[in-house]
């Protein structure tokens, strides 16, 4: 199959087809598993890119309702007029959220929701008077999408370096991560508040805008917060002003076992974003959240809201949304997830942890990542032996071994699964057992590289 009119997405682009590696290309899909055009079977252990919470056999039922509203209205917008899809789910979205979040605005993705939440917490600042609250506030290496405003937040300095100055200016600050931290629990908490209280006060309290965090960091593997630090991140932005993002776009939509994972972390935000797992990827869309303060502000009279996305609230996406939230009551796709998370950390302990490669196995929810180590204890890999790790050797033997899973290095080099929410103990069980046989392997392969 050529893939010459393709262009792959965070992807050098000659590194497949006829002089490169066969490209995955799928086809169909069942449950938890991925077919390529082969016929070869994957376990989707990363629902594709964390998007596939209920799995892939709902398409039927999706189908139904999809045909249903493209029949009565297949378009229209949120600009001034809007449609029941829209409406019901805002109202549904609300139910759900933690107490205080009063609105939603609809997007196509990720990325088009972070900007969301930057410009509705621009338009609060400016309605109540502070019009020099320009910059924002994130964390190092993590990921909050690719749109320029978004790409200011993200702090991965090699995708963001190619595009120049950042259009919003951004201070990045550490992260949560207890493994590669000499403190721990609260300690490290009140080190990483006081971290974020300097930069806020050398950026100059008036000038900052938002802090945009992650509830559990992706990028870096599976940041899970030490405690206190939500409360105490609410506590610094109350004092100064500031309203608080969370960026839920995959640790949102039951990843953690809650609809939104700041329950998890006793996290009270300002402004909430979501994608992804939001239709469970059965149709592209997203979401940004406001809480009291922003939808009070939105609201002033003669305030007009300055954004709009043509697609956003699509009615298909958000009668596809609907469904979905109502097949994750009715299989109780929280409450596995729920019952199961220890299961999943136990069989990841048993079988990952204990590896001679594995340094560290962290994350909650169905949301774990093993970060790979050379002693199997805190060193850390060369960045030739990083980079032949992550970019050849763990990819190769993920498709020998049928998992799709993701290798990462935008931080320390790890190895990340997240189930679909409706896998059972076997699935689980086949997920971390493939993923045992790859990283296994991967050492024993890159000692003989002899790289
Ligand atoms: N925010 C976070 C936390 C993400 O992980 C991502 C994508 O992975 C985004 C935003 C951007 O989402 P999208 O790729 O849908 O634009």
């Amino acid at each position: 199959m050529s893939t010459e009119s393709l262009l792959l997405h965070f992807t050098a682009q000659g590194a497949y087809g006829p002089d490169g590696k066969e490209l995955l290309v799928l086809d169909r899909a069942d449950g938890p598993y991925v077919f390529d055009v082969h016929g070869k079977r994957y376990v989707d252990g990363l629902s594709s890119l964390f998007c596939a919470q209920i799995g892939y056999s709902f398409g039927e039922e999706m189908a139904a309702v999809a045909g249903e509203q493209l029949t009565r209205l297949a378009f229209n917008t949120n600009w001034g007029t809007a449609h029941p899809p829209a409406i019901a789910l805002a109202e549904k979205l609300v139910e759900l959220a933690p107490e205080g979040i009063e609105s939603a605005f609809f997007t196509s993705g990720g990325s088009e929701s972070v900007e969301t939440a930057w410009k509705l917490a621009r338009q609060y600042h400016l309605v109540n008077g502070e019009p020099r609250r320009r910059k924002a506030i994130a964390r190092d290496i993590a990921y909050h999408g690719v749109t320029l405003g978004a790409l200011s937040f993200t702090g991965v300095p090699r995708f963001k370096e190619p595009f120049g100055e950042p259009a919003i200016p951004t201070r990045h600050v550490s992260n949560t991560n207890p493994f590669r931290s000499a403190l721990q629990g609260e300690e490290l908490t009140a080190a990483l508040l006081a971290e974020l209280e300097e930069a806020i006060e050398q950026e100059g309290p008036e000038e900052v805008a938002i802090v945009i965090a992650e509830p559990i960091q992706n990028a870096g593997g599976c940041l899970v917060p030490p405690p206190g630090y939500w409360p105490g991140l609410r506590e610094i932005c109350d004092r100064h002003g500031i309203l608080l993002v969370a960026d839920e776009v995959i640790s949102g939509c039951g990843r953690l076992g809650e609809w939104f994972a700041c329950e998890r972390y006793g996290a009270r935000p300002d402004l909430v974003t979501i994608a992804k797992g939001l239709t469970s990827a059965y149709a592209p869309m997203g979401a940004a959240l406001a809480g009291e303060k922003v939808t009070q502000a939105l609201r002033t009279p003669g305030v007009t809201l300055m954004h709009g996305i043509t697609f956003g609230g699509h009615p298909l996406c958000a009668a596809i949304a609907l469904k979905n939230i109502e097949i994750f009551a009715r299989e109780g796709v929280l409450e596995n997830v729920r019952r199961l998370e220890p299961y999943l950390r136990r069989r990841l302990q048993e079988e990952v942890l204990t590896l001679p490669i594995v340094g560290d196995v962290r994350g909650d929810g169905f949301f774990f990542a093993a970060e790979m180590t050379p002693d199997g204890d805190e060193g850390r890999f060369s960045a030739e032996q990083v980079a032949k790790l992550v970019k050849e050797i763990v990819p190769r033997l993920l498709l020998e071994h049928g998992l799709i899973a993701r290798a990462d290095d935008r931080g320390d080099p790890v190895l990340q699964i997240a189930p679909p929410l409706v896998a059972d103990e076997a699935v689980l069980d086949e997920i971390v057992l493939a993923m045992r046989a790859v990283l296994s392997d991967a050492g024993e392969e890159l000692a003989r590289s002899g790289v």
